[in-house]
């Protein structure tokens, strides 16, 4: 009988880097286990039919499909995520705009935030997660996605969450934020990485946006003027070479404040402002 070592390290030969690592979160997955308690059960034998399972996910990996829609699951934050093709996988980079956000969310006062594209509902659950009183409405275009957000909700026991289904703030009617955060799409349409790794089996609109990778920022950027209190905070997550543009366009808009920080490789990765304080007296 093969043992869980002799398993994981059949599967690791393949030479990727994240080759081990990815062995074990599938055969963790088979087994129903954890990664650490593989370690603790190396010697462990793992049964026929086990074995099958985990090499017919082993073969699905070589032909390109994410580990995370083998599993059907990712961490993100300190949660575990439901996911399925009908949501980008979360990225470690977009916990950079839940840890802005959560220092513009106070701990212990009412909140209301908007998370639009929310996929998963990764952000808008993390910030639920944190915040238990932030009251946060969760959109997104795609009702495939709006009920694995919901489902992961539920299986979280995070009620302070909403759903509502349309385009960007579309879908918040007349409701107004004090933070609205956004991971939308911004690569451009033609952009070779489309075709490459993981991104070839997510959603096309969870990723791509137009000739410039722009589209939904510019109506983000836009729309969410009018759904904003005074002083209200908008974070919108982008690709490393567009901080610039969106600082502009956030420009263009009348925001104030206007920063962008960068995530744990030094890349510009989201960008921040806020409505004025108060409105502008003509004289
Ligand atoms: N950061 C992701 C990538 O380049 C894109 C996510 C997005 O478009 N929001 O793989």
């Amino acid at each position: 009988m093969a043992t869980i070592r002799d398993l994981v390290a059949a599967a690791a030969s393949s030479g990727e880097i994240d080759a081990r690592h990815e062995a074990e979160l599938l055969l963790g997955h088979v087994l129903g286990r954890p990664r650490a308690w593989l370690y603790a059960h190396a010697q462990d034998g793992v049964d026929v039919d086990a074995q099958r399972r985990f090499e017919s996910l082993v073969e699905a990996r070589r032909g390109g499909r994410p580990v995370a829609y083998l599993t059907g699951t990712r961490g993100f934050w300190t949660l575990d995520l439901l996911v399925t093709p009908d949501v980008l996988i979360p990225r470690a980079e977009t916990e950079r705009l839940v840890e802005l956000a959560l220092e513009r969310i106070p701990v212990d006062k009412d909140c209301a935030v908007a998370d639009l594209g929310t996929g998963s509902g990764a952000i808008a659950l993390a910030i639920a997660s944190e915040r238990p009183r932030a009251r946060i409405v969760a959109t997104d275009a795609s009702p495939a996605a709006l009920a694995v957000a919901r489902a992961n909700a539920e299986r979280l026991g995070l009620a302070n969450v909403s759903f509502a289904g349309g385009d960007w703030c579309a879908a918040l009617g007349a409701q107004r934020f004090d933070v609205i955060v956004s991971n939308p799409p911004y690569i451009a349409a033609a952009d070779p990485h489309l075709g490459q790794g993981d991104l070839r089996f997510e959603p096309v609109s969870a990723l791509a946006s137009g000739n410039d990778g722009l589209d939904a920022i510019r109506s983000i950027a836009a729309q969410a003027r009018a759904h904003l209190e005074a002083g209200g905070w908008l974070l919108v997550e982008h690709g490393f070479e567009q901080g610039e543009v969106v600082r502009a366009l956030f420009s263009t808009n009348a925001y104030t404040e206007i920063a962008t920080a960068r995530d744990l490789e030094q890349r510009e990765r989201v960008t921040l402002a806020r409505t004025p304080l108060r409105p502008l007296r003509m004289s």
